[in-house]
């Protein structure tokens, strides 16, 4: 049971990261080229834009969350204190 538990962590955690990254990079290319990925590949459906949105905002707050347990930098400056 705990094995399928981490296995599951290790997926979302996977999903949340990619989505996230994936959220960067638009906004770097964005910013850089005035080019949005997510709206060319999905542009046709106005709703889909939408939920990748809502996605990578709310894999964002769950990475953001778990990082300083996911993270060896972070874990040991905060055990540090
Ligand atoms: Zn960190």
């Amino acid at each position: 049971m705990r094995r399928v538990d981490k296995q599951t962590k290790a997926t979302l955690h996977i999903v949340a990261f990619s989505l996230a990254m994936v959220g960067a990079l638009n906004w770097g290319l964005v910013g850089l080229l005035d080019f949005n990925l997510v709206e060319m590949l999905l542009g046709s459906w106005p709703g889909l834009v939408k939920v990748v949105y809502i996605l990578v905002g709310a894999s964002a707050v769950y990475v953001f969350a778990g990082h300083k347990d996911d993270c060896k930098i972070c874990g040991e400056m905060m055990s540090k204190k």
